[in-house]
């Protein structure tokens, strides 16, 4: 149900050095990707001697074609796709951020969210900064050229220093590629080689499509500098790690590794721990789809209930799809999700998902499979209820939107119409994911944030520049 409506993913980035087709491996890598920002992409190569640029709105597939891809030159770029986070929607703030810098050219693609870009945008235009975007990644960029460090990973570095937040980002020059993680580690982001080219991306299933080795993660708090010398890690900041485990939970691909971990098993042992913790006689276990798939598996394997897929998903709804006035509002879900005539008549279903957010597409999913004939629908959710809002990279509604930070448990079910409703417990995703307590931010199950946040947002990122 989050893939629904609620939490959205936030962006995707991937960074190509040392092979001569570096910008047809990034925009292929973005392809991968696609599932983490779908309002623009962009890649900027380099040659030796000069940035070549190209962005868009829309999918990877509208922005780029033959042509596009041959005039992005070198063995060298940088991509990526956009969810907005900070910022408007428009091709301004479409990545990567592309500037002028001591007598070269400087691109940067971010995945994060910085918590005082405002504050610190504020302090920089005092001091005669021009901004040209309403992106919190501008903020690193006049850090930079505010330093006095001599190298460019120095003026990184200097930079990264005064930024709180979440970061993990790529940027390029005519010279080398520099990528870098938050010392909290919030994103995820891997190196890998193709042949002689090393390749940065935020998740292994863009290594995988270019047919690159995953070697490592990069570690929170750590640079990679990749250039003629060849590559180089650098410890530039004290690991504190606090990664997002919504990734794991939803946001990331299931053929991916994150964080270490492979994620469609820790999702299927959140399913499994699910069905342990709510265990309900039942006729089938029903995800949905797609990203309910791996957690039903494993409920349906623990319980021993049968896994059926009830719910087809139209994959082809795309990001433009305009939900219908208030009178036919209902075939908005119809549009994405369709029961298998028949199938489920007369029986009782668990349906399984990651997360409850508003609950209006809960209350409506129930609602179908009830109309599919289902005699009982007992709805459960792979995660804890779901009580803050993220600051750290994720576009959530507001603490009031979400349904759970105002209502008990059995409130939400009667909201939605379930029979019963359970969610997965803290206890049951830190034994699903492993590892050490608290290497983790689940802040938006616990209110336990890792980093302060502001008290509310900042003004200018709601009136400057708002395009049509
Ligand atoms: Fe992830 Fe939630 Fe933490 Fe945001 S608040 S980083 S979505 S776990």
């Amino acid at each position: 149900m989050a893939g629904s409506g609620g939490f959205r993913e936030e962006c995707g980035i991937v960074g190509v050095w040392g092979h001569p087709e570096a910008s047809n491996l990034a925009y292929l890598a973005l392809y991968a990707l696609q599932h983490r920002g779908q309002e623009s992409a962009g890649v900027v190569s380099t040659d030796g001697s000069s940035l070549w640029v190209h962005k868009g709105m829309g999918l990877v597939s509208d922005v780029f074609d033959q042509q596009v891809l041959a005039r992005l030159r070198g063995s060298g770029a940088i991509g990526h796709v956009r969810y907005s986070t900070t910022g408007a929607t428009h091709l301004r703030n479409a990545q990567p951020f592309v500037v002028g810098h001591r007598g070269g050219g400087l691109a940067i693609a971010h995945n994060g969210n910085l918590v005082n870009a405002h504050l610190l945008r504020e302090e920089l235009e005092g001091r005669g900064s021009l901004f040209q975007s309403t992106m919190d990644t501008e903020v690193i960029v006049h850090l930079m050229a505010a330093s006095s460090r001599p190298s460019t990973r120095e003026r990184l570095v200097e930079a990264l220093s005064q930024v709180k937040g979440s970061y993990s980002l790529v940027l390029l020059t005519e010279r080398g590629l520099l990528a870098a993680r938050d010392p909290h580690g919030f994103r995820p982001l891997v190196m890998g080689r193709r042949q002689e080219a090393v390749v940065i991306a935020s998740e292994t299933c863009a290594l995988d499509l270019i047919e690159a080795e995953f070697l490592r993660e990069v570690e929170p708090g750590e640079i990679l500098e990749v250039d003629s010398r060849g590559l180089r890690g650098y410890k530039a900041f004290r690991a504190e790690k606090h990664q997002c485990v919504f990734e794991l939970i939803y946001f990331a691909r299931p053929d991916s590794q994150v964080f270490s971990r492979n994620v469609y098993q820790v999702r299927k042992a959140m399913g499994r721990a699910l069905a342990r913790e709510h265990a309900v006689d039942a006729d089938m276990v029903v995800p949905i789809p797609d990203s309910g798939v791996p957690a039903a598996i494993g409920y349906s394997q623990e319980s021993g209930i049968p896994f059926e897929l009830g719910l087809v998903r139209n994959h082809y709804v795309g990001r433009t799809f305009i939900e219908p006035r208030e009178q036919i509002r209902h075939f908005g879900v119809k549009v994405k999700l369709n029961p298998v005539r028949g199938f489920m008549e007369g029986k009782r279903v668990i349906l399984v998902d990651d997360s409850i957010v508003r609950g209006t597409t809960s209350r409506k999913l129930v609602n179908l499979v009830r109309q599919a004939g289902a005699s009982q629908v007992h709805v459960r959710i792979s995660s804890p209820p779901t009580i803050g809002s993220c600051y750290y990279g994720i576009d959530t509604p507001t603490r009031e939107e979400l349904i759970a930070s105002c209502r008990p448990v059995e409130e939400v079910r009667d909201f939605i119409g379930a029979d019963s409703l359970g969610y997965l417990s803290l206890e049951g995703i830190r034994e699903a994911v492993g590892g050490k307590a608290g290497e983790f931010c689940m802040a938006c199950f616990t209110d336990d944030y890792p980093v302060e946040v502001p008290l509310e947002k900042p003004v200018h990122q709601l009136s400057l520049f708002q395009e049509m």
